[in-house]
């Protein structure tokens, strides 16, 4: 982190001067780049614990904003026995670090949704929601679906009874009869479950 960064454009800046020629940049600063129009590389932008890369890939539109705990700084003080006295240490934890370090801290941190009631364990929630996501990301998902599986719920051992029809579309989605609550909702309806050697007939 001590290195120097290399610089590239900034995109917010970019985006601001094609779309709003006549913004007060004096008044409105750009955050990012406080109007210097650079920001550094995002691909220097590295966790502290695991070497990777703190931004979203490239081509998206947050590539350039670096994710989780970035530039973190605690510093010692005279009684401090495990940092020293007057010492300061800045660093970075990726996302995929911090939820690993969460999952070993004995007392769980807090979780707040804004936008979900709360939940009775919110973060025994959020990790099982975590869960689901990285199952479905990795095959998981679909791998249930071929195996005719319930896979609203990861590794539900349960037949699908049903598909999902979503905005007048199937999709894989499907699920059993118990985690029918799981699929249903929105613009979302239940039909009778579509395997995968059924699918091409519609
Ligand atoms: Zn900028
Ligand atoms: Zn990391
Ligand atoms: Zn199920």
């Amino acid at each position: 982190m001590n290195k120097k960064h290399t610089y590239v454009e900034c995109q917010h800046c970019k985006w601001q001067l094609q779309n709003f020629p006549d913004k007060d940049w004096f008044e409105q600063p750009c955050e990012r780049c406080k109007n210097t129009r650079q920001v550094p590389n995002p691909q220097e932008i590295l966790c502290n614990l695991c070497g990777e890369c703190m931004c979203p890939p490239p081509g998206t539109m947050n590539e350039q904003i670096p994710h989780g705990l970035y530039q973190a700084s605690v510093t010692g003080g005279y009684d401090s026995y495990h940092l020293l006295d007057m010492t300061t240490y800045t660093f970075n934890f990726c996302e995929k670090c911090l939820r690993q370090l969460f999952i070993q801290c004995k007392i769980k941190p807090n979780v707040y949704n804004s936008f979900k009631p709360p939940d009775e364990d919110p973060w025994k929630e959020d990790q099982k929601y975590y869960e689901y996501r990285v199952w479905k990301d990795t095959g998981g998902h679909h791998q249930a679906y071929l195996n005719k599986k319930c896979n609203a719920v990861k590794g539900c051992p349960n037949d699908a009874v049903y598909t999902r029809l979503h905005n007048e579309d199937f999709d894989e989605n499907c699920c059993c009869e118990e985690h029918k609550e799981t699929r249903a909702y929105g613009n979302s309806s239940l039909v009778p479950f579509i395997s995968n050697n059924l699918k091409s007939f519609l």
